[in-house]
């Protein structure tokens, strides 16, 4: 089995609520509460879920892009949480991040080659004729031509310019990226194109992903082992193939319940959920999921259900799914 790269323990990421006159602390935005989770090398997690779930301001945190409110995540045995300035600045060759808009991540000032090479100056890593050399090859792996360098972002469509972030991102050869939908602003036909070139990169560079993403059917792809997070928590977590046939968090069941199947003759049944969900300023008691569960009982309003392993590596927070 690999080993893990990436180790959560109780991640929180907390934003205040500022109110009154004197612009006083008033709550808290519990936008990611207690995750703890590990990816192994070479794996694609995938991490799904509702939009203001959390999971964004999880990868962003992870990566330490956001300052964490609580919690610890060890890279290579070392705790990201608790690294310096320079350190930090060390680590950054090896985790990074993919943005979901290409177009708003890439400064329209530049030229694709400065945006690509920026990162190798900054880092002293190459400059001039090698630098020019790297910025070609990336180009060249992620699927433009090399003499693309000269271009500015606007000169290229969402696919193309979303292979530039994918090639920016992956210029300094990072172990770790976090890939934060990705594809959602792409038209469905480029979607496929650049989850199979992330996954090619993946095999030539030995690449480990998070992959964040409210598209179940791509989740299922690309992932190795899926996440479910619902109102800043982790509700389910295992491997793929297991969560997809075997979904036991109500919350699960009834994301997978919409996603269209090929079957005609398909007897699953469409879950529809009931009301929003709820504010994460002012998350319901008990079980957070439980205004829109369809199995709610008292319990559930009082007591909060554990991350508990259900199946051999099947992890589920419902207080209803008994072991084995
Ligand atoms: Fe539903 Fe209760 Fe399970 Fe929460 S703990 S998912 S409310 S059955």
């Amino acid at each position: 089995m690999n080993e893990s790269i990436l180790q959560l323990e109780n991640v929180k990421k907390y934003f205040p609520i500022r109110g009154g006159v004197f612009s006083r602390i008033i709550g808290q935005v519990k936008a990611v509460d207690d995750v703890s989770f590990k990816i192994k090398k070479g794996e694609t997690l995938g991490l799904v879920g509702e939009s203001g779930c959390g999971k964004s301001t999880l990868g962003r945190t992870i990566l330490k892009l956001l300052d964490p409110s609580g919690g610890r995540v060890y890279y290579k045995g070392n705790n990201i949480f608790e690294t310096d300035k320079n350190e930090l600045r060390l680590l950054r060759r090896e985790l990074q991040i993919i943005f979901q808009d290409p177009f708003s991540s890439l400064n329209p000032r530049l030229n694709v080659g400065e945006i690509i090479g920026e990162s190798l100056e900054i880092h002293g890593i190459a400059t001039g004729k090698e630098k020019q050399e790297r910025v070609e090859y990336m180009l060249d792996v992620c699927g433009l031509a090399p003499h693309h360098h000269r271009r500015y972002p606007h000169e290229f469509s969402g696919g193309q310019r979303q292979r530039v972030g994918i090639a920016r991102a992956l210029t300094l050869n990072p172990d770790f990226v976090v890939a934060d939908e990705p594809i959602s602003s792409l038209d469905v036909s480029i979607q496929a194109q650049i989850v199979n070139l992330m996954e090619d990169l993946q095999d030539k560079f030995g690449l480990t992903y998070l992959f964040i993403s409210h598209d179940l059917s791509m989740v299922r792809h690309i992932s190795d082992n899926v996440a479910v997070m619902y109102l800043g928590k982790v509700v389910e977590i295992c491997e793929k193939k297991e969560l997809y046939q075997n979904p036991l968090h109500p919350y699960t069941q009834a994301l997978l319940s919409a996603v269209p199947v090929l079957d005609p003759d398909s007897k699953l049944e469409r879950i529809i959920l009931s009301g929003d969900v709820p504010s994460p300023a002012d998350p319901p008691p008990g079980c957070n999921f439980n205004p829109r569960c369809r199995y709610a009982e008292k319990r559930c309003r009082q007591e909060e259900p554990e991350l508990r392993e259900i199946n051999s590596g099947h992890f589920v927070s419902c207080h209803l799914v008994q072991e084995g």
